[in-house]
């Protein structure tokens, strides 16, 4: 186990934390078909459930079968193609979903109860703790009868009583759950919140914790991270995030903040080059595109631009980069069109284009990109074309002489922007 590098602040591990050794549970097919835009043909199920699991996700969750007559017929049909990963699916918690669902040839049932006072009020009829006790403990022991995993998970946990939730998890995890579930099924927590729960409950179960992290604060990929240094073993994602409201922890952020923590580990087991073919694919599924600010793939997510970044990229790729583009089969971009650019950027461009200039030449041509990038954008060829008309008046003996001192200068101006 070796400490990560090139961050002096790391903390150094401790004996709860799973940073490098958690399991995904991907559930772009089931909380991802809550997102407003998905309506998955039997066909797209396939070709998600066959990616993600080449990728490596170690557990594909499903739609739960007594949705629709479909809904069955697809998990049937998934469950038996013979895939890698364990195939679940999610459901009430009683005997009669469960019954479905083990009759489909699942792995595993993930089974949810609402243990919070808004919903045992208004989703549940008035249901009291013992009386949810009592039939998680029925559904559990059936679900173990008919040999498949079990996972008991509280929906909207971080809104019920710490000690309601507490005592349920012990019971369950005594009677031999395989995992419990934690829900933030609101996207209410905070990453300290969600480490003093998990730590909290840590010391209360012996089995595995699974989190499951909504979106609406902006914290499911911390709020993820955070539960595995406090012992969380398995985490919830959907490819880009999809799921109800605006989703859930996505995978492919996930897998960029878990790189720099693990990335022994990430790389022994997932594809990551796979990443943006699975993205892209179910953004046309459900017609939306990757935001521009997306992890690793969002379009700018290896460009550099300001002048000094951009020397120093050139130099060594690390100076500016956490995660290295190759890792995922994509490539950096240094921008050198804007006003914002540096000699160094345009002298890589300049031997790019297979010229030869001096530095003060390089320096001089420079303050002109960058006098023609205050006017207007420029656009790649814009540039090019003014590095070459430049280098043929040098060739035909009309570069101007004398210039340089002060262009080198006006270059140097530009350099600043951070
Ligand atoms: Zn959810």
């Amino acid at each position: 186990m070796s400490a990560p590098t090139g961050n002096p602040y790391a903390r150094i591990d401790d004996l709860l934390s799973n940073v490098r050794n958690f399991k995904i549970i991907e559930s772009t097919l089931r909380e991802g078909e809550q997102f407003a835009n998905s309506h998955y043909s039997t066909e797209t199920k396939i070709k998600i459930a066959t990616m993600l699991d080449q990728f490596g996700v170690d557990y594909l969750e499903l739609t739960n079968p007594c949705s629709s007559p479909q809904s069955r017929a697809d998990l049937e049909t998934i469950c038996k193609l013979g895939l890698k990963a364990k195939i679940l699916t999610h459901t009430r918690c009683t005997i009669g979903d469960a019954k479905i669902a083990c009759d489909a040839g699942v792995d595993g049932v993930d089974v949810v109860i609402g243990t919070s006072q808004f919903l045992r009020e208004h989703s549940l009829g008035g249901k009291d703790m013992v009386a949810i006790t009592k039939q998680a403990l029925e559904v559990i022991e059936y679900i173990k009868s008919r040999g498949c995993e079990v996972r008991f998970s509280t929906e909207d946990s971080f809104r019920s009583d710490l000690v309601d939730l507490l005592s349920i998890y012990k019971a369950v995890s005594q009677a031999g759950v395989d995992r419990v579930g934690i829900a933030d099924t609101v996207g209410c927590a905070s990453p300290r919140q969600v480490y003093d729960l998990v730590r909290t409950l840590r010391g209360c179960v012996s089995c595995d914790i699974e989190v499951h992290f909504h979106d609406d604060t902006g914290c499911a990929v911390a709020n993820a991270f955070s539960a595995l240094e406090a012992g969380a073993t398995h985490v919830d994602t959907s490819v880009l995030g999809i799921g109800e409201r605006n989703g859930i922890t996505p995978l492919g952020a996930l897998m960029a903040r878990m790189m720099p923590s693990s990335r022994d580990y990430v790389l022994s087991k997932y594809n990551l080059k796979m990443i943006k073919s699975i993205e892209d694919f179910v953004a046309e599924e459900v017609e939306i595109n990757t935001p521009f600010n997306n992890p690793i793939t969002g379009f700018c997510a290896f460009t550099h631009k300001a002048g000094i970044h951009a020397k120093a990229i050139l130099n060594s790729p690390s100076t500016y980069e956490i995660l290295k583009p190759e890792d995922f089969g994509l490539t950096r971009y240094v921008h050198f069109t804007s006003r914002l650019t540096g000699w160094n950027v345009i002298k890589s461009r300049i031997s790019q284009l297979g010229l030869i200039m001096t530095d003060d030449q390089v320096k001089e041509v420079t303050a002109k990109i960058k006098a023609m990038a205050d006017i207007r954008p420029l656009a790649i060829d814009d540039a090019d074309s003014i590095i070459r008309s430049f280098h043929l008046e040098l060739n035909n003996g009309e570069g101007q002489k004398g210039q340089s001192e002060q262009n080198g200068q006006n270059a140097q101006n530009g350099q600043v922007e951070a």
